[in-house]
């Protein structure tokens, strides 16, 4: 059995929208033998989404905080990330920025959930009309994915391609958009994900598709591994075959996050 990546970065609990504890989700971890988890529930400025029952709520930031630290401190033979998933929204990147510098968090994922304030992935907007003019929205996530590189609020960004999430076809070819937010990634120094749980989407696959990974490792963007668990049995979900996807892309490396080392895929 081929060993693990060295952690899963992308770790819901029940402080935003997922279920666990964070001492169960570690747990799970050690199950897997994973040598680091991260934990990153959604924080989203106000204007993101109005209804923010999915964020942890500005009350609870503190408490989340503290019950990472110490599934941190109870758990020696595994490294406890305190991590982050922000949403972008260019007009509040000033609040974004004073959100995350009130807490010491040790990485902040970016994600890209909403264009213009279109949540493109609720369910009641899957077949909204916008979807017709496809081409149009898809640049704009784009466009938006690249200036989340370029603010300098994130470290790694989020399920890149999550605008493909309900499978829609493409009526036409915006791999142009795709590859200006690729070279702002790169040029920024950012990492991404593969995102496993993409495969629970409608789209049923990993985030991103194998071409824009196989573009970005040209490009020389770091890579982590991200489950996206909002359940205690998603952490490290299909862990082995995010590695064969990245392997195929042509990632021989990914990063381990609290060192910073890029560390040889297993
Ligand atoms: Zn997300
Ligand atoms: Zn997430």
């Amino acid at each position: 059995m081929t060993s693990p990546p060295p952690g899963d970065y992308h770790v819901h609990t029940r402080f935003s929208d997922g279920e666990g504890e964070p001492g169960q989700c570690v747990e799970r971890a050690l199950t897997l033998g994973l040598p680091e988890i991260g934990f990153a529930d959604h924080l989203a400025p106000r204007c993101a989404d109005p209804n923010d029952e999915y964020g942890i709520g500005s009350a609870h930031v503190e408490a989340y905080v503290s019950a990472v630290r110490e599934a941190s401190a109870r758990y020696s033979e595994i490294a406890v990330l305190l991590g982050v998933e922000a949403d972008y929204v260019p007009e509040a990147e000033e609040e974004i920025a004073q959100m995350l510098a009130a807490y010491p968090f040790d990485y902040v994922m970016g994600a890209v959930h909403s264009v213009d304030g279109f949540s493109f992935d609720d369910p009641p907007n899957r077949d909204d009309r916008r979807w017709s003019d496809g081409a149009a929205l898809y640049e704009r996530y784009y466009e938006l994915l690249g200036r989340a590189a370029s603010s300098g609020l994130f470290d790694i960004l989020a399920h890149p391609d999550y605008i493909t999430l309900w499978g829609h076809a493409m009526r036409s070819d915006v791999s142009a958009a795709e590859n200006e937010a690729l070279r702002a990634i790169a040029a920024a120094g950012v990492a991404i994900e593969v995102n496993t749980t993409g495969v629970l989407d409608p789209a049923g696959r990993m985030y991103p598709a194998p071409g824009l990974l196989e573009r970005a490792h040209r490009l020389g963007i770091p890579l982590v591994f991200g489950s996206d668990a909002h359940t205690i049995d998603q952490v490290g979900w299909s862990f082995g075959e995010g590695v064969i996807l990245a392997m195929k892309a042509g990632y021989t490396s990914c990063l381990r996050l609290s060192s910073h080392i890029e560390e040889p895929l297993p």
